[in-house]
């Protein structure tokens, strides 16, 4: 494997808000790390519109948004809630997969759950927002961010049996109000 080297200048000061959300979203079993590759095109504005909706809004009980700058460039509350996290899932734009790849650099025994964005909405986006709609993205993520929400959040949280739990159906779970598997 051949490797990108980069020196990342340490600051001293912490962004407030970043570390605010996560002590607050630092919880014991930890939630589910929710990072996007955040580019500037098309491709990961939808990607981070997705991730943003599975954490603020369908599993914001079961997931935590993680600030990929935050946690790539230094070693806070941000980058502790992805190792800590028992489950990442990394939302990625395109096959350049720059989320997990980053975040490898810095915790290199990370094994994320790796989402393609663009093959769920299947479809071939321009690199300039300003070429897609406002409302079309919002088709796009809330795509992205339900079959996620469905392959990834409630199976890790729903064991499928009625017996064991009130709230499992025979062939899944059963979603609860804010989106997520529980009564
Ligand atoms: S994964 Fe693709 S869309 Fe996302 S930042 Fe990387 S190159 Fe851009």
């Amino acid at each position: 494997m051949d490797y990108e080297i980069a020196k990342i200048a340490k600051v001293t000061g912490k962004c407030p808000a970043c570390e605010d959300y996560a002590e607050k979203n630092t919880t014991n079993p930890p939630k589910i790390a929710v990072m996007a590759c955040e580019g500037a095109c098309a491709r990961g504005e939808v990607a981070r519109r997705a991730a943003n909706l599975i954490a603020h809004r369908l599993a914001r009980d079961q997931t935590v948004r993680i600030c990929l700058g935050g946690a790539f460039t230094k070693d806070t509350g941000q980058r502790n809630l992805v190792r800590k996290a028992d489950k990442v899932i990394a939302i990625e734009g395109c096959f350049m997969n720059c989320s997990s790849r980053m975040m490898a650099g810095v915790i290199p025994e990370l094994q994320p759950e790796i989402v393609r964005a663009d093959l769920i909405y299947n479809l071939d986006l321009p690199f300039g927002i300003d070429e897609v709609s406002d409302e079309m993205f919002t088709v796009y993520a809330y795509k992205v961010a339900e079959q996620v929400v469905k392959d990834y959040v409630e199976s890790a949280t729903c064991c499928g049996n009625p017996e064991a739990e009130s709230f499992c159906a025979g062939s899944g779970c059963t979603p609860n109000r804010s989106g997520g598997c529980g009564p």
